[in-house]
C-alpha cells in the first residue's frame, strides 16, 4: 500500500489518495475535485471509492467533482450524511461549497472496503461530528478530524459533543499504538 498526502484549500487540508496495485481510493477530495482526480491518474490508478471521514465542508466540497470526472460513488457514515447538503451544519463559510448531486452512500462501524490486496475497516469515532470515523488500513489510521499529530477536533461546530469525542479518543488512542496516523490537517505521526 502506499500513501499519498495532497494537501487542499487554506487551512489546509490533508486529502489522501491510498494505493493498492492498480486501484486506489481517496479519502477527503478537500476543495478541488480535479487535483485528486489528475493525482490518481499520474499514480496510474484507479479510484474506487471516495471515502470521507466526516461531513465538514473543507473535507466534502471536492467530492461531487471528483466523483463526477472518475464515477466513483461518496462514502459517509450515516449520521453525517445530513451535513453534505447543509452548508450551516457542514460549516462552509460562503454557503459552499457542498456534495449534492453525488451518488452517496454511507458506511456504518466496522465496515470493509476492499482495496486491491488491501482493507479499510471504519472506526466510528463521534465527537468532532456525529459522524466522525477513521479507516485502519494494516499499520495506518486515517484519522480525519478526530485525532491530530499533537492535538484532536474541535467540538464547538453543528454535532460536536466533547464527552463524546473524549469517549472515541480514549479507545483510539489504544488501537492506533505501534501506527502511523495520517489527520486531516497538519503532520502526520507514529504513535
Ligand atoms: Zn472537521
Amino acid at each position: 500500500m502506499r500513501v499519498e498526502c495532497i494537501k487542499d484549500g487554506d487551512m489546509p487540508t490533508n486529502g489522501y489518495i491510498v494505493i493498492s496495485g492498480d486501484e486506489c481510493a481517496v479519502i477527503d477530495p478537500a476543495l478541488d475535485g480535479e487535483k485528486f482526480f489528475n493525482a490518481a491518474k499520474a499514480c496510474g490508478c484507479n479510484i474506487k471509492y471516495i471515502l470521507l471521514t466526516h461531513g465538514h465542508y473543507d473535507h466534502i466540497g471536492g467530492a461531487d467533482k471528483l466523483s463526477d470526472i472518475c464515477g466513483a460513488d461518496v462514502y459517509i457514515h450515516e449520521l453525517d450524511r445530513e451535513l453534505l447538503c447543509d452548508p450551516q451544519k457542514n460549516a462552509s463559510p460562503d454557503y459552499s461549497p457542498t456534495v449534492c448531486y453525488s451518488m452517496v452512500k454511507t458506511y456504518k462501524d466496522g465496515d470493509v472496503f476492499r482495496l486491491g490486496c488491501e482493507e479499510l475497516t471504519v472506526r466510528h469515532t463521534p465527537g468532532h461530528t456525529k459522524g466522525s470515523s477513521c479507516f485502519f488500513c494494516g499499520d495506518v489510521v486515517f484519522t480525519g478530524d478526530t485525532l491530530f499529530a499533537d492535538g484532536y477536533g474541535r467540538t464547538d461546530l453543528y454535532g460536536g459533543d466533547h464527552r463524546a469525542i473524549y469517549k472515541s479518543l480514549m479507545a483510539l488512542l489504544r488501537e492506533v499504538k505501534g501506527k502511523r496516523i495520517y489527520p486531516g490537517h497538519g503532520e502526520e505521526r507514529d504513535f
